[in-house]
């Protein structure tokens, strides 16, 4: 029997008492820190289209209202802007309740291979100005079905296919391929675009991260896209993983539950043990 000494076993325990709460105070400092940098991040991305909306609007006043060329120009502009002010808003309340965890995931069984079809119709126009082909593969395959929250894949899927279109190549391919597994469906999205170069890979997710900011705004994204969909796949106890090669194009890829299981053993898709 060792003998105890209640100085020591005081001093240990002052110890423990310490750190914990060394750590508390590092957690509290990393959030403020996250926040300060938040706000910065928010009222940074809120001033662009604000400012351009305000110069649209103040030239008009000042007198270009006067020729109805400029007029129509101006307005569309800053209609525009003011677009694209919506969207932000929208985007980052969904990021928040995201981060909160403030939305219920109602998790159904639905048909993912049909819901990108829908996405396909709904991106139809966009795609042919970038003469895009969009096709789901295996082709002969009907229907897939897993179990997701059905509004908030539809996120997911209309975020990484708009992605494929807008930064991919013109006239190239998106692609959207299921490979089933036992118990798990394999979702890649894959275009033949320019790619992401190694070192900007891991830090897409971040909000307000882009890779080309002129031409992303150009394009007119928020930086809030990839952002979304992780916390959206992280929220069904999934992962998105990407893979991509300079000059050959990019895929997104993520495993759902299958909504079925099928009893023809498939081997295809590894499932995760
Ligand atoms: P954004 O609103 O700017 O599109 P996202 O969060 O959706 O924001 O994407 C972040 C950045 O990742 C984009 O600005 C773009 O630079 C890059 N990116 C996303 N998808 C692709 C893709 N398929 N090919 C090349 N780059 C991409």
């Amino acid at each position: 029997i060792r003998e105890s000494n209640p100085l020591k076993t005081i001093n240990d325990e002052i110890f423990v008492y310490v750190t914990k709460k060394q750590k508390e105070i590092d957690e509290l400092k990393k959030l403020e820190l996250f926040r300060r940098e938040f706000l910065a991040d928010v009222s940074h991305e809120f001033k662009t289209p604000i400012f351009a909306a305000q110069g649209f609007i103040h030239t008009l006043l000042d007198g270009a209202m006067d020729d109805e060329n400029v007029r129509e120009r101006f307005l569309v502009k800053a209609a525009k802007n003011l677009d694209s002010l919506d969207v932000l808003v929208k985007d980052l309340l969904v990021l928040s309740q995201m981060e909160t965890g403030d939305i219920k995931m109602n998790i159904v069984p639905m048909d993912i291979r049909l819901l990108t079809t829908n996405i396909f119709s709904r991106l139809e126009n966009i795609a042919t100005d970038r003469n895009v082909t969009l096709r789901v593969k295996p082709d002969d395959l009907p229907e897939v079905w897993v179990k997701a929250d059905a509004d908030r894949l539809e996120q997911v899927m209309l975020n990484l296919i708009e992605n494929a279109i807008k930064y991919g190549n013109e006239g190239g391919k998106v692609i959207v391929h299921f490979n089933e597994g036992k118990k798990y469906v394999e979702i890649a999205v894959r275009d033949n675009g320019p790619g992401i170069p190694y070192e900007h890979l891991n830090r897409i997710f971040e909000r307000f991260y882009r890779v080309d900011k002129s031409r992303s705004k150009d394009i007119g994204g928020t930086g809030l896209g990839l952002a979304i969909v992780k916390h959206i796949l992280n929220a069904h106890d999934t992962k998105i993983a990407v893979m991509s090669k300079p000059e050959k194009g990019t895929t997104f890829s993520f495993k759902l539950e299958k909504a079925y299981i099928s009893l023809v053993t498939d081997n295809s898709a590894q499932d995760p043990v």
